[in-house]
Parts: C-alpha cells; structure tokens; sequence
C-alpha cells in the first residue's frame, strides 16, 4: 500500500474585502484562514495558555491605524477560549516605561478584556532575563519566555521611517521590556544593525503563527502620528513571519529583499525564498507609500554611531506647548527642561525613548529625524 500524499498547505493566507473590524466576520474568516494554512498550532489545546503579542506602539485610538486593532486580538482570542485555551495579550510599548495602564486603554484594549475574559500581561512589570542569541545579549520579558504554551504574533502591517516596513518581524522588538528598546535603536545605528537584533529577537519570540492586521493599514511616514492610515481591507496569516513579510512587501510593491529584516532572516536560513512562497489569496496593496532605502547602510559600520551622533536629532515642542512640565517630569533621562514655558529637549541627553510624544497632553512634541526620508511614489 502507498503511503498518503502529504498533503500540502499554503506558506501564506491573505483574505481581503474587510470593511471594518466587525468582530463576527473577522471570526469566520479567520477560522477558515486557519483552516486553509493547516489548522491551529498543536499545542493549542484544552488548557494551554496562548500569548496574543500585539503592536500597542501608541496610545493612540484604533482607528488610527498605527496600533493592532483590538477586535483582532478579540476575535483570535474568542477562537482560542471556545478551544478550552487561556488566552492573554502583552506588548511593551516604548513610552510605556511610566506604566501601559493608559495604552491598555486608549488602545481599547481594557474595554476588549472586560467584555471577553481575554487577560492583559504588563511586560514592564513582569520581569525579564537576559538572553544570548549568536553572541548579543537581550533583555526579554518573563512572559515570552516562560509558562505559555502558544505565541501568537498579530502584527500591524505599517511603513516605518526607519525600516521601511514594519509586520511580523519587526513586532518582535516588543518583546524587550521599558528602555531596553530605545538603547538597541542606540547602538544600532543602521538600519540594517538594527534588523540583525530585530531578527535576533524574532528567533527568541519563537511565534507559533503570525496575522497581520491590514485592513486599516498604514502607508507614508509610519509607524505612528505622522503616517497616514488606509482602508486596506485586508488580513495574512503565515506559521512563518519570514514568509508573511515577504509576502506582504510584494504586495505593496516592494522587493522582499530589498527589506534589512527580510534580507537579514534569508542570510540565516530562516522563512522561504521569495519566488517559493505560495500564497492562497492575493491583493494588491494601490499606491502604497514605502520610505526610501536609508542612506545610512552605506557608512561603514565603524562610521555608523559617529553619524548618528553628529546628525540625530532630539524631539522638540511646537507651538502648542503649555508648558506644563508632564514631559520633563516624565523623561527617563532628564533630558527636557522647561524654559519661558515651552518644554527643551537635550539632544545630547536624549535616548529617544519617545515618552514626551506618547505621554504629552497637548500633542506638541514633534518627533522629526534626519532619518526621515521621503516616501516613493
Ligand atoms: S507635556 Fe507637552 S504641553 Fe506639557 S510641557 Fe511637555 S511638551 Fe509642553
Ligand atoms: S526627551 Fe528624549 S529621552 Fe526624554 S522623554 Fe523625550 S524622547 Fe525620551
């Protein structure tokens, strides 16, 4: 007798015609995007414990398209507990050294949790452990690395001033606790160092499936206030973040490999080579707005933290500035002071943490880098 036919599932699902994040539909569709990639991952059974990872860079609404909406996390999450799981979401946000309580609910995610059961993980508080991945040290937190049985991914699909993209690689950064991720951008001058910790850390996440959250996308100069959301429609699920980047990079018109994070997770094997990737679904993502390749990649590396240092520059208040003081009180580095009732930023102090933006009343801190490039097309 010959032994079945493997039977073979796609590297990647896209579904498409979203018109916003009605919990109902986002369940049934998913449900079959997880049938159609191959079903749950196995340990997903009666009593596992499954870790939603979402993006919450922002205290910011939903509907800007800069945060995973939480109808997402709502829906996998109700899929999960009618499987008898128990089910949590984390992030650690940058500007949330000061406490996530306020992200959790600007984000709506403490509204989702209430309704639904589905538990909420403060990564700031939970404690974290170094860890060595190829020789570089990390700071991660507790609850990545111990006591959950599932990790699930449900990244933002965004552009991003410095990496150009951000989805499921990139989603992994989170995953390093408070300031931890303000000092990596630090010492990684170059987009394309950064991308050799943000794949170090994806290979520590060990994500077990990543969804994407592409039906309000975000195009320009991402990933928060200053990109421009789009009603895209759309969600990807991938067992691989390599394979659902590259993906979804084509479909915004950019060469996977064009990618620092992309290109850096193919060196090490990771994911699949562009051309063999097969995809169940497809859209095109019209006119979509991606920064421009930095020139940075081309200093040496040596050269690479001279020029930041000589060319960065720190966040400053505009005109709307109070002088309130909530920055200065608030900067973890005591880098703003206030002077004839406007906030100062030090440049040389600053570790662009990015608190003052996240935590500023008024929204008169302006975050405006070299590093921003402009957008093509
Ligand atoms: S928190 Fe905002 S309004 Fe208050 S001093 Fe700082 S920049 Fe100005
Ligand atoms: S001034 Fe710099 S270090 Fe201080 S809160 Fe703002 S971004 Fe963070």
């Amino acid at each position: 007798m010959s032994a079945p036919a493997e039977v073979m599932f796609p590297d990647v699902v896209v579904r498409s015609g979203f018109r916003g994040y009605d919990r109902k539909t986002i369940m049934a569709v998913l449900q079959e995007m997880v049938d159609c990639a191959g079903g749950w991952p196995d340990r997903a059974v009666p009593g596992a414990k499954v870790l939603l990872k979402v993006n919450m860079l922002s205290a910011k609404s939903p509907e800007r398209g800069i945060t995973t909406h939480p109808e997402i996390a709502a829906a996998v999450g109700l899929l999960l507990k009618a499987r008898g799981c128990g089910v949590f979401v984390g992030d650690s946000p940058g500007g949330a050294v000061k406490g996530v309580e306020r992200y959790w609910k600007n984000c709506g995610y403490l509204e989702m949790s209430r309704e639904t059961g589905i538990g909420l993980v403060n990564f700031e508080s939970s404690g974290s452990r170094r860890v060595e991945v190829r020789g570089r040290s990390y700071n991660v937190a507790v609850p990545i690395l111990e006591g959950l049985d599932v990790r699930i991914n449900l990244c933002k699909f965004k552009t991003h001033s410095y990496t150009r993209i951000t989805n499921a690689l990139k989603n992994s950064f989170g995953i390093v606790p408070g300031l931890g991720k303000a000092m990596l951008h630090t010492m990684s001058p170059r987009p394309c160092d950064l991308a050799v910790n943000i794949v170090d850390l994806y290979e520590v996440a060990g994500f077990d499936l990543h969804i994407s959250d592409a039906i309000i996308a975000m195009d320009g100069r991402g990933p928060s206030t200053d990109g421009t959301p789009r009603q895209d429609g759309v969600l990807a699920l991938s067992r691989d973040g390599v394979c659902l980047d590259a993906a979804m990079c084509a479909m915004a018109g950019l060469p996977p490999l064009e990618l620092d994070t992309t290109r850096e997770a193919r060196k090490r094997g990771l994911g699949k080579a562009p051309q063999e990737i097969v995809t169940d679904g497809v859209h095109r993502f019209e006119n979509f707005r991606i920064p421009g390749r930095s020139w940075m990649n081309s200093v040496p590396p040596f050269m690479g933290t001279v020029a930041r240092a000589l060319l960065r520059v720190a966040p400053r208040s505009n005109e709307k500035c109070t002088g309130c003081g909530f920055c200065a009180r608030s900067c973890p580095v005591d880098a703003i002071v206030i002077k004839n009732k406007r906030a100062v930023m030090k440049r040389g102090k600053c570790i662009m943490c990015l608190c003052c933006h996240e935590l500023c009343p008024e929204n008169a801190v302006e975050i405006r880098s070299f590093f921003l490039r402009k957008t093509k097309r």
